[in-house]
């Protein structure tokens, strides 16, 4: 049935009609508010590059924490940025961390806000790469005459050696009193490894929400600002994937579920917003989707501007993350959203 008969505008025509024919719809619980955690006290710094995300102290972020709790956010992820760095990522898994501090205080001022620990090293290393560096050995012996082991490119990321540290980090997070566990470095296997480590310590009941398909994106710039993670030299596609892949992605992510992933995620969000649907289309797992420091950044710059109207923008970016599978959604908008949709 075609026009005139069909008319799609006649379900347009006002707010009541137009609610009672909506499908997709955002609620507070829908968010996940990342956080990050520094050393001090009484310290709110903002983040240059994410205007309206701060660097937070133990005591501020747990102000902050409750702030969201209060307006119908039920969850935080938390990250750290350390007193000190190493080469083994000491202030990951350390029982006086900065995250696992924060976890402490929070969960002791909030006990019903979910807290989530991102499980990752590149906060805790000298270097900012996600796992264990290693110079590689000199193909021959012309060549390690010629050129001697320079960082910038002669290095690797150890995969298995790193496993351990982060099973080790997650144990200690959850020892902390974080409820959930979200590994982001994309080594091949963690999953495995942490589930292991969990149960090992009698953990068997801490849930693993999977960094599962994770792209070596331009758009984390903003973060590694915020979280001080930019890595020294190199960059990180050899463990993160290209941009280009879809199929690939529902690998990593059906590799995850297998190793005992209990929820998975996309990240970033709206340039892969086909990742999603793939991924919501292929597997009954609860959906997460991290909207990156990058989307937020350029709807925060854009709006600063007059470019673009900042809550619609913002609330559009939101629902079609949703509207492509989503259940969860990590943003720096959580607060703000969700006083919005009251
Ligand atoms: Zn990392």
């Amino acid at each position: 049935m075609a026009f005139p008969v069909t008319r799609l505008r006649r379900l347009r025509r006002s707010e009541p009609l137009r609610s009672m024919v909506c499908e997709t719809r955002l609620t507070p619980e829908n968010f996940v508010y990342p956080m990050f955690v520094c050393p001090g006290e009484g310290v709110r710094k903002e983040v240059r590059s994410m205007p309206g995300v701060f660097n937070l102290s133990v005591d501020e972020a747990v102000k902050e924490a409750r702030e969201a709790h209060s307006v119908g956010v039920p969850a935080v992820i938390l990250f750290g940025l350390p007193e000190a760095k190493d080469e083994v990522a000491t202030g990951a898994w350390a029982t006086d961390g900065i995250v696992q501090q924060a976890a402490r205080a929070i969960k002791k001022e909030t006990p019903d806000l979910i807290l989530m620990g991102d499980v990752c090293l590149c906060e805790y290393m000298s270097h900012g790469h996600c796992g264990i560096v290693r110079a590689k050995a000199p193909q021959s012996l012309g060549a390690a005459v010629a050129a001697p082991p320079a960082a910038a490119t002669d290095y690797e990321i150890v995969n298995d050696a790193t496993l351990e540290l982060l099973a080790r980090t997650s144990v200690s997070l959850i020892r902390a009193g974080v409820d959930i566990v979200a590994p982001s470095d994309m080594m091949d296997g963690r999953v495995g490894a942490i589930r292991k480590a969990l149960d090992e310590a009698g953990f068997s009941n801490a849930p693993i929400l999977s960094y599962a398909a994770k792209f070596a994106s331009g758009f984390y710039g903003p973060f590694r600002e915020a979280a001080d993670s930019a890595p020294q030299f190199g960059d990180r596609r050899s463990y993160q994937m290209d941009p280009a892949n879809v199929r690939e992605a529902m690998r990593e992510i059906e590799l995850d579920i297998e190793e005992g992933a209990d929820m998975i995620m996309v990240k970033p969000a709206m340039p892969y917003l086909d990742v999603i649907a793939a991924a919501r289309e292929r597997f009954d797992l609860p959906l997460a989707a991290y909207q990156v420091s990058g989307e937020y950044a350029m709807i925060e710059a854009a709006a600063r501007n007059n470019w673009i109207d900042r809550e619609r923008v913002m609330m559009e970016s939101l629902v079609s993350i949703r509207r492509a599978g989503a259940r969860i959604i990590l943003t720096y908008f959580a607060k703000d959203a969700a006083k919005l949709l009251g």
